[in-house]
């Protein structure tokens, strides 16, 4: 791991590493803003960074230090998240205990407390005592999407790095380069706020099958509404589909406007990258205002499905209004 593989973030790429070349690095610091734009990555690397024996603000990667570290066994540190929906008390405790021994070498001691803002008021009072007295040499890197829920007395204990979102451009170039295809990533980075978000949908068997029949319901209801609504009760509602349904609208939502980029000349900006051919020849079947209000459809029956509507009826409310082919 190097600074120089995490995407973006250079404000918090340069303080952390500021910090290591003035060895003038603080004892707590606070990663907040959304989760998946790289927090765990960063805290890793700069824990790697500390412990490296090679180079000051950055890790060699060669070293026992960073090769114990890349192994996931290194003593001296530590990442604790939620144990079911909260971090409790005696997970605090428990680091408390282990950071209770010194290190073995001059390393200090590095603790990655990851959704730190889920912690129960009894956790953060004991981890509030702990960054006010550590035993030992010790860095704490707090990850939250927000700081500010956090105790303020907490968060005046801690140096603020913060994290932007990453673009969905950005976020492509990484996923491409980790080997997932280009089309599921296309789709994915626009539903995804970060990237551990993305990832997450990716590795899911799921997803290309929720995106095929997208795929399909947009060509068939074209023509044919009420075969859309057949093929919806067949591979969506007898199949574990019916679980992502929000996925489904948003992905319909996606679909619609990809006509419309093809209306206005934008071929770059679709999102579904192998299908440019199908919605080039398409994109003319309706008018714009027409695209426009399925997206308006898709996002009015996704709201419906969030407030609880039963999904096969938000589905096919949807699939009917796509019905009535007035040609651009
Ligand atoms: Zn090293």
């Amino acid at each position: 791991m190097s600074f120089n593989d995490i995407v973006g973030q250079e404000t918090a790429k340069q303080m952390l590493q500021n910090a290591l070349r003035r060895e003038a690095v603080s004892h707590a610091y606070l990663f907040s803003g959304p989760s998946g734009a790289g927090q765990i990555q960063t805290a890793f690397t700069f824990a790697q960074a500390l412990f490296c024996t090679e180079i000051t603000d950055d890790a060699c990667g060669r070293c026992l230090e960073c090769r114990k570290l890349e192994h996931g066994n290194h003593p001296d540190l530590t990442k604790i998240e939620p144990d079911g929906a909260s971090i409790k008390i005696d997970q605090i405790r428990e680091l408390q205990r282990i950071f209770s021994y010194r290190s073995e070498n001059r390393n200090p001691k590095v603790y990655i407390i990851d959704r730190a803002d889920k912690m129960t008021t009894q956790a953060a009072n004991s981890l509030l005592k702990f960054l006010e007295e550590p035993q030992a040499p010790a860095v704490a890197i707090l990850i939250a999407e927000n700081g500010q829920a956090l105790l303020p007395t907490i968060q005046s204990r801690t140096q603020n790095v913060p994290f932007r979102a990453l673009d969905p451009g950005m976020m492509e170039q990484v996923l491409v380069s980790e080997g997932y295809p280009a089309a599921l990533v296309r789709c994915a980075v626009h539903l995804s706020s970060g990237l551990d978000d993305c990832r997450k949908i990716l590795n899911e068997n799921w997803f290309a099958e929720i995106r095929n029949v997208v795929l399909q319901l947009g060509k068939e209801s074209l023509n044919r509404t009420g075969s859309a609504i057949i093929t919806a009760s067949q591979k969506v509602f007898k199949s574990e589909l019916s679980d992502h349904l929000d996925i489904l609208f948003s992905l319909f939502h996606l679909w619609f406007k990809d006509m419309i980029h093809v209306q206005y000349g934008r071929k770059e900006s679709l999102v579904f990258i192998d299908q440019a051919e199908y919605i080039s020849g398409h994109a003319s079947a309706r008018s714009t205002a027409q695209w426009v209000s399925y997206m308006d459809l898709a996002a009015e029956c996704q709201k419906k499905l969030r407030y609880n509507v039963n999904g096969q009826l938000c589905v096919e409310q949807l699939l009917m209004g796509l019905g009535g082919n007035t040609p651009a």
